[in-house]
């Protein structure tokens, strides 16, 4: 099994991903761009096999209609997302485990807060859980936003129980590169971050177009300050009077709506 991580070059700079199988049959995550999406298929003679949507928002689904008119491929998102998924086939049941190949399985998750028909998909490979595809859950040193069908205390419950829980080494693959805003974000609220910093620096001398930059949760517990609510400089910096980590998760995702 092998991950493809391609930025599409949009402005809202979303990521597209493929799982490629020994077998030459492939899985898109999120497809962006039919196009883009038939060319790398076709450019490494490829059997797509399966679509797989994180979510039913336009910038996660808007190239499943032509995969299918094409390859005649599956579409699995949400049972919640029916009748708002193009093309749907499959129905997600949360908590599902499907196995790809011998050894290759993945978990589905039921993730709502960015939109209430939401899951991320935890891949596990040898048994191990290997990386987790966050769509607008969690991105590298942030949070999805909660503006079109989201809650923000269904995001609260879905960051602190359902993926600050993971093991520190899964590998984390957002639906969008927001890195380098989001580690000015954590910066403001804590300048004394040098973890944050040097991610700012890798950033800034990274190419996108040939290896995006990936985190693991133990990186994300170091840099994301939505996972780091206990952290006394990010509380003096917000000043709330007793707050919960409720309280400062609630003002912190205020704070960065108006970022
Ligand atoms: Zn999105």
């Amino acid at each position: 099994m092998k991950i493809h991580q391609i930025f599409t070059h949009n402005a809202l700079r979303n990521f597209t991903y493929y799982i490629e199988f020994d077998n030459n049959e492939v899985i898109i995550i999120d497809p962006w761009d039919a196009k883009q999406a038939k060319d790398f298929i076709n450019s490494k003679e490829l059997k797509l096999t399966t679509i797989i949507n994180t979510h039913e928002h336009w910038d996660h689904t808007q190239g499943n209609q032509e995969l299918v008119d094409t390859y005649g491929c599956e579409v699995w998102a949400h049972i919640v997302g029916q009748g708002k998924i193009p093309a749907q086939s499959r129905l997600l049941e949360p908590g599902e485990s499907i196995r790809f190949d011998k050894h290759t399985t993945m978990q589905v998750i039921d993730t709502p807060g960015h939109c209430q028909a939401h899951l991320c998909f935890i891949v596990e490979y040898k048994g191990k859980p290997h990386c987790i595809f966050t769509g607008d859950i969690l991105f590298n040193a942030g949070v999805g936003n909660c503006h079109n069908g989201g809650d923000v205390e269904d995001l609260y419950e879905t960051i602190c129980t359902k993926i600050a829980t993971l093991p520190d080494t899964i590998i984390v693959y957002p639906g969008h590169d927001y890195l380098q805003n989001n580690l000015r974000f954590t910066l403001k609220h804590e300048p004394n971050n040098t973890q944050a910093q040097l991610w700012l620096e890798k950033y800034n001398q990274s190419n996108i177009n040939d290896k995006p930059l990936t985190t693991t949760l133990f990186d994300e517990k170091q840099i994301n300050t939505f996972l780091r609510l206990d952290n006394k400089e990010i509380q003096s910096h917000l000043a709330l009077n007793n707050p919960s980590k409720k309280d400062i998760f609630i003002a912190l995702r205020s704070l960065r709506d108006q970022w």
